[in-house]
């Protein structure tokens, strides 16, 4: 590493060429934007406000661009990628530079800075503009802004952001490598053209010109992203590839661009991608790592290969000497100079800096490595292969015992764990009548109305209910008086569900901070960190628990909220369970076991949970799984395994209540089409998903299905301040009544009510209750 000003450095000063002979080249293809303190932030929600202008928010990003490339530099990493910070998202960056605008935003002409935050994040008053679209980037948590193309789009291109920062850093010393997402990519991602690739001629000069302004600034190489190349690609996508790279490179001679894949393997466009007239090929060796050798067998002998062997997806710390071990016999094959060391992916998705970390117990922050630490990982390699394992002998020595200390831990092994999960057998995950069974006894027991009135969990986190909770953690609230505060708003939503007829009611949710936190701050195997931030969208950061150990549950986790609430009521309180697959899905996993093993046993967990809730006399019981689509591998052949073992996790968790208990389960963000077989087979008595903002249609998925059990399609749009009105509710019941048989049918909210205030939750409850019962009377 060097710890020289900078400038001053021989090796890493302007002009000076970025090989170095002591370390083979180092890259991260990416690095977290939002600064270890989430400065980034605080600086884009000052401006949003109006507390802080244009400049003196685009003075705080390039401050922080400047200590990324510091940090970088500093850990030895000798490819410094620029062009992968974003304000906001980097697929809306792209939009910017190549013009895709919607018609309103372009017509609105507003000044760049407002435009690009239209486009994020919809714009109040006048003219209002609504937001792009967001969805989830592949498999990741991180979610882009959808770009939108007009039928027969055009493309101009805008500020060149790329070579901005290109040159940014050039003015601080740093010769770095720009990075653009690819064309191909890019227009996959979009949608308004039914075929996007049909925009590729129009596309292409305009990459011609931004990468052509990169090559006359002095780039000699540039990082073109297309993750695309790991998904199901047919023909024509293929030579969309074949097309677009031919002309990049007639057009660009002398420019390398080094073809980055990541999140999987290449598989069967591996052929395409070998052939493309590129100078280089970036593969994710840690998701799909058997690819290093089929691409050795038909890489040509120019092609520089940028091999991702340290995990950008995850939070341990990597077994270099094992990755030594592998990667020797490359360079010796290969020579150092067709070689590149990288992460598999960008560091985007995993917290910054692990030295923050002051309160994490030392054995398992000694198993962990974050966005600093994967630099340093990188560079130990780098050395390790340039001048030999001596070299770097003592970092060798300090990780692998380490990792040593982590197999044999007595934190991460729990022979009774093991023991359960092995103990697992097929009948575990039945219920023990058919649902059609269950079905009468649960009517007995529950003694519910026709289309029954419930809601998903949550009720509002007040302000009052958050400063409670700062204030009972910073140790100003005792136990005994937080508990008595708790209980008081628990008595006081179960009094005013009664009150207004609510006929399957909850217990609000109020002791919890978070759906998974909340579990996993009671389930052994789960760790917290309180600087491990990860970007979800925008400024909003998710800081995902870790999962390093055994997973099981020393004691009940909510049974005291869900009987407590019980004892209040003679009417059904709903008992509420986060499930495994989403207690799986929102957390950084360990890698020492298959996810599915480690499901299993969040499954065994809460399945004891389930048991015990019953035992204490709440009847019904929900198991909430809003990640389970998210679940989803990237290829289609991937998918009947994911689900399979998927909903035999939900259905351990769930399988052992007498008939009469009846299993909930929910599920948001969602669309059900192509998995809804699976979504049967969970066998839930009840399901609640979220059909009020696209009307009923996601119901369309069930209803052709003829899906069997109970469905709650939700009627109150939870995103939105409007509160809907009873004959608006009925309608939407209506609607679901036209192909539901009525039996079917229940009445609730499309998601928890924690982000709403009880100004509107009232009244909106109120309406649907309202509904129920004209619908009632109706039948
Ligand atoms: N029970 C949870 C709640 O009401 C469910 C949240 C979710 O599905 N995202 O808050
Ligand atoms: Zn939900």
């Amino acid at each position: 590493s060097c710890s020289r000003p900078l400038g001053l450095c021989p090796k890493h000063a302007i002009g000076v060429s970025m090989n170095d002979s002591t370390s083979l080249p180092t890259a991260t293809l990416g690095v977290p934007r939002m600064g270890p303190r989430r400065e980034l932030k605080q600086a884009l929600e000052r401006h949003w406000t109006g507390a802080s202008s244009d400049a003196e928010l685009l003075d705080a990003a390039a401050a922080l661009r400047a200590a990324h490339w510091a940090r970088q530099h500093a850990q030895g990493i000798t490819r410094i990628p620029v062009g992968d910070f974003s304000l906001y998202d980097h697929v809306l960056d792209l939009s910017m530079m190549v013009g895709v605008l919607p018609t309103a935003h372009a017509a609105a002409e507003l000044p760049p800075l407002e435009t690009y935050f239209a486009l994020a994040r919809g714009r109040q008053g006048r003219p209002g503009l609504p937001a792009l679209e967001m969805t989830k980037w592949f498999d990741t948590n991180y979610h882009y802004l959808v770009p939108e193309f007009a039928p027969g789009q055009s493309f101009k291109p805008g500020p060149n952001k790329v070579l901005a920062e290109f040159l940014e850093a050039r003015a601080l010393g740093y010769r770095t490598r720009p990075v653009l997402l690819g064309p191909v990519t890019y227009l996959k991602l979009g949608k308004g053209e039914s075929d996007p690739l049909r925009l590729l001629d129009g596309l292409l000069p305009v990459y011609v010109h931004l990468l052509r302004q990169l090559a006359e600034a002095g780039a000699d190489e540039v990082q073109i992203d297309e993750p695309w190349l790991v998904m199901d690609a047919d023909e024509a996508t293929q030579q969309a590839y074949v097309s677009a790279y031919g002309r990049l490179a007639r057009e660009l001679p002398g420019l390398e661009l080094m073809l980055t894949t990541y999140f999987g393997e290449l598989g069967d466009n591996l052929e395409t991608a070998l052939a493309l007239p590129v100078s280089g090929l970036h593969l994710d060796l840690s998701r799909a790592p058997h690819q290093l050798d089929q691409v050795l067998r038909h890489a040509r002998p120019d092609h520089k290969l940028s091999l991702g062997v340290i995990d950008g997806r995850n939070v341990w710390r990597a077994d270099l000497s094992g990755l030594l071990d592998r990667l020797e016999p490359v360079r010796d094959r290969l020579g150092p100079e067709r070689l590149v060391i990288a992460s598999s992916c960008s560091l985007l998705h995993v917290p910054t800096d692990l030295d923050l970390e002051t309160d994490l117990d030392p054995d398992l922050k000694g198993w962990l490595a974050f966005a600093v630490q994967k630099m340093g990982e990188l560079a130990i390699l780098g050395r390790g292969l340039a001048l030999g394992r001596e070299a770097v002998r003592a970092e060798l020595a300090e990780t692998d015992k380490a990792l040593a200390g982590r197999q044999s831990s007595a934190k991460v092994n729990d022979p009774s764990v093991a023991s359960r999960v092995s103990g697992l057998d097929a009948t575990m995950a039945e219920r023990r009548s058919p649902y059609a069974a269950r079905r009468q006894l649960q009517r007995a027991a529950l003694r519910l109305p026709p289309f029954p009135t419930t809601t998903i969990g949550s009720f509002p986190q007040t302000a009052e209910l958050r400063q409670a909770r700062a204030r009972h953690a910073k140790g100003a609230m005792t136990d005994a008086d937080y508990a008595d505060f708790l209980e008081a708003m628990t008595v006081e939503a179960v009094r005013w569900q009664e009150e207004i007829g609510i006929d399957v009611l909850v217990h609000g949710e109020f002791e919890r901070n978070d759906m998974v936190q909340y579990f996993g701050e009671r389930l052994q195997g789960y760790a917290f960190t309180a600087h491990g931030w990860v970007q979800s969208y925008g400024s909003r950061y998710v800081r995902p628990p870790v999962i390093f150990g055994d997973v099981g549950r020393p004691e009940p986790m909510t049974v005291r909220w869900s009987s407590f609430a019980q004892s209040l009521t003679t009417k059904p309180v709903k008992g509420m369970l986060t499930g495994p697959v989403t207690m799986l899905q929102w957390s950084f996993v360990r890698d020492d076991l298959p996810r599915q093993a480690v499901c299993r046993q969040i499954a065994l967990a809460l399945r004891d949970e389930v048991l015990d809730l019953e035992a204490a006399g709440i009847g019904c019981i929900q198991i909430d799984e809003p990640a389970f689509r998210e679940g989803l591998p990237l290829r289609r052949k991937d998918w009947a395994d994911y689900l399979a073992w998927a909903v035999q996790c939900f259905k351990i968790a769930a399988g052992g209540v007498a008939d009469k208990t009846q299993i909930h389960t929910h599920m948001c963000y969602a669309e059900f089409n192509d998995i809804i077989d699976s979504i049967a087979a969970m066998d839930a008595d009840v399901i609640s998903i979220e059909t009020s903002r696209s009307r009923m249609e996601l119901l369309d998925a069930f209803v052709g299905y003829r899906y069997p059990n109970e469905i709650g399609p939700g009627v109150y749009d939870i995103h939105s301040p409007r509160v809907p009105d009873a004959d608006e509710i009925r309608t939407l019941l209506d609607k679901a009544l036209s192909n539901l048989a009525p039996e079917q049918l229940w009445v609730n909210p499309d998601c928890g009510l924690k982000t709403r205030g009880w100004a509107e939750v009232r009244p909106a409850l109120l309406n649907m209750v309202a509904a129920a019962k004209a619908l009632r009377l109706a039948s």
